[in-house]
């Protein structure tokens, strides 16, 4: 077996609610599984600001993705809520529902403007129609506060999210398909295992100083051995992610892990890749919850795909394996004259990975450290 070099406390830090899961899945996986202390921390959590006014809880056409329509349509036949809605619509969106050849931008024009019109014009809930259905903390918090126009529109919306996660609005939806997505491996915000930032999407370049606070507070309360980074790709939050964070964790035993995107991007030139053969099912389960996510990115097809290339580029010749799955990465082991040691704080007897030195792989597959 190839030795890792990944030890102690395992800190994984991603912009976005999916990163860590495409980049590193497989990896964390391995590491939870046997155990070992691993935390995952989501920067920007929510797609963008959620805006507290009533328009904003509205449906529109862009609320329906085609991938998930033919779901949304099962599930609105099949519950007891699905009936009074089906009750509600109008015979035309009814019969659009159940046919399979209907016109999907009228369907999608109907659905938003009939879950409009019922959205502001009662309350949805009552206990027989909600008897199925799983509420969320946020939504009965809103159950018990007064019902102005506005709030009612927002808790009709929070109900039909609850309901069909199709309808959950999107700011709300990543961090919720992140935290199930962590639930795979047991990590949680209330086991101090999973953390999310307050950071809007796509401004991380603009907060380097809070992101920085943000690091510290990550570094005190998980005191991380080996830290998970976004490598310098061409997205400015993974840009931040890599320059804050190399300085923040700078003694520690950091990787940068590989978004694979279309081209062109920036080339990646890994110099380590950890064996996922054995968690790869974890990592495909993982990105299978970020349902909101385009298939490029999380499908099976796409991860297995992509693993399986990079386990062929680093070890086909040494063991070849049509199972095979790796992740490759970029250690940052170049700082002449440091020892990075692992904390006191980790239960990890291995030995540290020694700075200044440079990976080299072994004829027999083992990495070793040479001297530079
Ligand atoms: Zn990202």
């Amino acid at each position: 077996m190839l030795k890792s070099l990944v030890f102690g406390r395992v800190l994984f830090i991603g912009a976005h609610c999916d990163d860590i899961e495409i980049g590193c899945g497989g990896t964390a996986a391995t590491f939870a599984r046997k155990k070992k202390p691993v935390a995952f921390a989501i920067a920007t959590p929510e797609d963008s600001q959620l805006i507290d006014n009533g328009a904003s809880f509205m449906f529109s056409t862009n609320d329906f993705k085609d991938k998930e329509l033919p779901s949304l349509r099962t599930k609105l036949t099949n519950t007891s809520l699905s009936e009074w809605l089906l009750g509600k619509f109008s015979n035309a969106l009814r019969k659009q529902l159940v046919n399979a050849k209907a016109d999907i931008s009228s369907l999608k024009a109907n659905l938003a403007n009939e879950l409009n019109a019922i959205l502001s014009s009662e309350q949805i809930y009552t206990n027989e129609r909600f008897a199925g259905t799983q509420l969320r903390a946020e939504t009965q918090s809103l159950m018990s506060k007064p019902v102005g126009h506005s709030a009612l529109l927002r808790l009709n919306r929070f109900l039909l999210g609850d309901a069909y996660i199709e309808l959950m609005r999107y700011p709300e939806r990543r961090r919720i398909e992140a935290t199930k997505s962590a639930q795979v491996l047991g990590l949680s915000e209330a086991d101090g295992t999973l953390f999310f930032g307050s950071f809007p999407d796509g401004e991380l370049d603009l907060r380097y100083k809070e992101l920085r606070d943000w690091f510290k507070y990550l570094d005190t309360h998980f005191k991380p051995d080996s830290v998970f980074l976004h490598r310098n790709d061409d997205h400015t939050d993974h840009q931040a992610i890599h320059k804050v964070g190399i300085g923040v964790f700078q003694t520690k035993n950091v990787f940068f892990y590989y978004i694979p995107r279309p081209s062109p991007e920036t080339p990646f030139d890994s110099n380590y890749a950890e064996i996922v053969s054995g968690s790869i099912q974890d990592k495909v389960k993982m990105c299978a919850c970020h349902e909101s996510q385009p298939d490029d990115y999380v499908h099976e097809d796409t991860i297995l795909t992509n693993a399986h290339y990079w386990y062929l580029r680093w070890y086909a010749r040494l063991k070849p394996d049509k199972n095979g799955y790796a992740e490759p990465f970029i250690i940052r082991g170049w700082r002449p004259g440091y020892y990075g040691e692992p904390s006191r704080y980790s239960d990890s007897a291995e030995t540290s990975i020694k700075y200044g030195l440079r990976v080299v792989r072994e004829p027999d597959g083992t990495f070793t450290w040479e001297g530079g």
